[in-house]
């Protein structure tokens, strides 16, 4: 099991400066130590996005003697201490960041003598960003210059010598204008910062020179961060850059030939059609309302595709060809959006960034654990949209030790990892890093690492839920897309701890039912099934035939494939359980009824009418298989299994805000279909002050109360 660390380090009580990391020093290995670290995200090596002398200072750069004397060193010298404890440090391409800082440099040596907020007014002022690189305007800036990585120039798509690289690679809206990254550009201060297109050559081929620089400063992991880009932009009205505008003109061109558009296209010459020319005559806005949105977001899903494989293959050729060893390589799924999905098999961790974090949603972890498909899932909490600045507020009075506790270890019990913030992001307007007591971290990290057993990653739930991804993207995606949904803010604690669910904001049936299940203590696994478009479809019986009963929830759009295989399923003795939808257009239903195995549930208006329907045809199917049994109905439950052993999780999230803790339970019986030897821990310890009853199929264990979490081991004894 990983144990991720969100190790941006920005100062405490300062703002956050992206794109270029603090420096790292000595007692930063040791406090990663003490959390049992194994992986860094969003850790070093951030300032290609200003210019690559900039980064090759980052990894290289001689450090100053008197910040020597506090053991601070350079991101390549950090990296090779971490390398050598075991730690994986992910190297963070900001992918979609191009940056412009305010700058002095001195005439006479060509060197940079203040920049930021330092040079900000003063007379000399100029700047330094990808502009002047492009241009070689300083190329005493730095001890490297264009020359070293341009030899011949840039050169765009159109054949033209980039004589300005921040213009060139920015991503624009319908009138021209480029789109900022307003997320991480400074209130009050003249840095700017351009979102960029990835669907432009000339970035492309920047992106793999940063990568380059960091496989040469001997990372072992790169994190290719907003890598959904230029869908990035999407909310703020991008991207009609020309290379998107010649890309996506190609694509509507095949998808005519191969008779997949539209009727709505009838009307359309393809051959001349410029989707920017064609929204400024007949829809001058974007992206709400537009003509032809979708097209559009399915060609740049595919961009994403294309060209996130792009850098990961370069990455992983590159690191094999110079130095004959293999390369991580992950991105930033934010909050597992649909865009992504067809990049899974590309990586090989998860690494998410959270829309909303709140302290109840275990559906989320179970959803993430199946959307990685085997492979470990890093989360990393967001500032926006959940209880993050609360959080933080609290800890920094001495306050919510429960509280963060359940942030850390909610993700772990349900088959995730919860990145530990170690000077977190909190944004571009709160003047702070997130800072939780190191003691208070070092608890939790210490137990996950001491007990990894108790999270064994081969485990099965009792029943399994298909997300059908045909059903669900466009769906999913109508909602909002891009960095743009995460300014959504929670403003009450306790609406972000009552139950971290918007209810009927967001009516997805998918969402709604494993909500639903992890309300009834059912312990159950998600499984994807592709579109066989987007992403291939992949889907066979051996991915379900070990459950003994599978979920569908509104599963409108199915592959003849996946039906084919639900109906073998359901003919073998499987039990089907649809809620609204099925396969519309199809004869599945009825198919599936024939079998007898089919339970179908209907949808309605509202959450609660629909959840109320979906239990009363899953429950009484479901006790039958239920594996664990808990007489506290409010407690989290989660269990794993292997051959070793049965373990049990518990999470009580019985917060009082008054008391500022979590309150301890009543006795609590814990019925388990698993024979051995009990055995509980807790964070403060192991315990001994509990029963165990023997049943015909399992144990009954009591407890005197539950604290905060607890575990139940159920091993095999010898
Ligand atoms: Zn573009």
């Amino acid at each position: 099991m990983e144990r991720s660390v969100y190790f941006d380090g920005w100062h405490k009580g300062n703002f956050c400066q992206h794109p270029s990391l603090p420096m790292r020093s000595l007692h930063m290995l040791d406090d990663l130590e003490r959390l049992g670290a194994t992986m860094l995200v969003w850790a070093g090596l951030g300032g290609g996005s200003i210019s690559l002398p900039f980064l090759h200072h980052e990894a290289f750069g001689e450090t100053d003697v008197r910040q020597q004397m506090f053991g601070y060193m350079n991101d390549s010298q950090f990296i090779a201490e971490c390398n050598r404890r075991g730690i994986k440090l992910f190297s963070i391409v900001f992918e979609v960041q191009g940056w412009e800082f305010p700058a002095v440099i001195d005439k006479k040596t060509g060197r940079i003598t203040a920049i930021n907020k330092l040079a900000e007014g003063q007379e000399e002022q100029d700047w330094y960003g990808l502009r002047e690189f492009s241009q070689d305007k300083y190329p005493n800036a730095f001890p490297t210059s264009l020359k070293d990585y341009y030899p011949d120039g840039i050169i765009n798509s159109d054949g033209e010598v980039v004589t300005d690289l921040f213009e060139e690679s920015a991503a624009r809206r319908l009138d021209g204008t480029p789109v900022h990254a307003q997320w991480v550009e400074m209130k009050n201060h003249q840095q700017i910062c351009y979102q960029t297109c990835r669907n432009n050559p000339v970035w492309r081929d920047y992106l793999k020179q940063i990568i380059k620089i960091m496989i040469d400063a001997g990372t072992p992991g790169i994190q290719l961060d907003e890598a959904e880009l230029p869908i990035t932009s999407i909310g703020s009205g991008g991207c009609f850059c020309k290379d998107c505008m010649k890309q996506f003109t190609q694509y509507v061109q095949e998808q005519k030939a191969a008779g997949k558009l539209g009727a709505e296209w009838d009307s359309v010459d393809v051959s001349t059609f410029n989707y920017k020319d064609y929204l400024l005559e007949h829809h001058p806005s974007f992206p709400h309302g537009a003509p032809f949105y979708r097209d559009y977001w399915e060609f740049q899903v595919r961009a994403v595709k294309r060209y996130f494989s792009e850098l990961v293959d370069y990455a992983k050729d590159y690191a094999r060809s110079e130095y004959d060893r293999e390369v991580l390589v992950s991105g930033n799924f934010f909050n597992l959006m649909p865009c992504y999905f067809p990049i899974v098999p590309k990586v090989d961790v998860i690494i998410t960034e959270m829309e909303h974090t709140q302290f109840r949603q275990p559906h989320f972890y179970r959803y993430c654990e199946g959307y990685a498909q085997g492979r470990e899932v890093a989360v990393a909490e967001n500032p926006y949209g959940g209880m993050v600045p609360d959080l933080v507020n609290m800890l920094n009075n001495g306050k919510a030790y429960d509280l963060y506790r359940i942030f850390l270890l909610e993700a772990s019990m349900y088959g995730c990892n919860m990145s530990v913030p170690y000077g977190g992001w909190m944004g571009n307007t709160i003047r702070d890093a997130f800072w939780p007591p190191l003691d208070l971290s070092a608890q939790v990290q210490q137990f996950l690492k001491n007990n990894e057993h108790y999270y064994p990653r081969s485990s099965q739930g009792d029943i399994c839920v298909l997300y059908s991804y045909k059903s669900y993207y466009w769906r999913e995606t109508a909602q909002g897309s891009g960095g743009a949904n995460a300014m959504q803010q929670f403003t009450d604690l306790k609406d972000i701890t009552a139950t971290g669910w918007t209810g009927d904001h967001r009516r997805t049936p998918f969402w709604e039912v494993i909500k639903t299940l992890s309300d009834h203590q059912v312990i159950y696994d998600v499984a994807m099934m592709a579109d066989g478009d987007l992403r291939e479809d992949d889907f066979t019986l051996e991915d379900i035939a070990r459950y003994p009963m599978v979920v569908l929830p509104d599963c409108d759009k199915l592959t003849d494939s996946q039906a084919a295989v639900l109906l073998d399923y359901a003919s073998s003795g499987g039990k089907v359980v649809a809620h609204g939808r099925l396969a519309e257009g199809t004869d599945l239903l009825n198919q599936l009824q024939a079998t007898g195995n089919l339970i179908h549930t209907q949808e309605a208006d509202s959450f609660e009418a629909a959840m109320a329907n979906f239990s009363q045809g899953l429950l009484p199917a479901y006790e039958p298989l239920r594996s664990v049994t808990v007489s506290d109905k409010n407690l989290g439950v989660h269990r794993f299994t292997n051959e070793k052993g049965t373990y049990i999780h518990l999470m009580n999230y019985d917060y009082d805000q008054a008391q500022d803790k979590v309150l301890p339970t009543g006795a609590v019986t814990v019925s388990v279909k698993a024979k051995g030897k009990a055995s509980v821990n807790t964070l403060e310890g192991a315990v001994s002050d509990f029963t165990v009853t023997e049943q015909a199929d399992g144990l009954d264990i009591t407890l005197p109360s539950v604290p905060v979490y607890l575990v139940i081991a159920v091993e095999k004894e010898g």
